[in-house]
């Protein structure tokens, strides 16, 4: 399969992985929007949010879980942050694996774009 993160979590791919267990992994984002930003994904290849059914829905929440843990540990949980899905080509998804984005460490503005 030719997905980038797939071969993120197979290993063939180098990243800056911050977390991993049995359902997910989070890395750094390669081109970060602000000083913590960090990918939260399944680590089974799932496109979108789109594919989302109730057999995801306890891994989505278990994503939010970990997001909430990573932003603490990035010394953001307090000050704030940002968790953010992209979904679709006007949802500005552009890699085809479900992603979490974390972000934080600046003031992130008010706007949703
Ligand atoms: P999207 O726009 O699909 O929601 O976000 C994809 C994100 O993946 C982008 O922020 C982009 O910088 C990041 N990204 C794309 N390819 C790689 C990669 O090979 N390694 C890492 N660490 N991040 C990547
Ligand atoms: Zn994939």
């Amino acid at each position: 399969m030719d997905c980038i993160f797939c071969k993120i979590v197979a290993g063939q791919i180098p990243s800056d992985v911050v977390y991993t267990d049995d359902r997910v992994i989070a890395f750094r984002d390669i081109n970060p929007m602000a000083p913590v930003h960090l990918l939260i994904i399944p680590r089974e290849h799932i496109v979108s949010l789109n594919d989302i059914t109730e057999r995801e829905t306890p891994l989505l929440g278990h994503m939010v879980q970990v997001s909430k843990q990573l932003a603490k540990q990035q010394g953001v949980g307090t000050k704030g942050y940002r968790v953010v899905i992209n979904c679709g080509s006007q949802g500005g998804q552009v890699v085809q694996h479900l992603h979490m984005h974390l972000l934080g460490g600046r003031e992130l503005s008010g706007g949703l774009g």
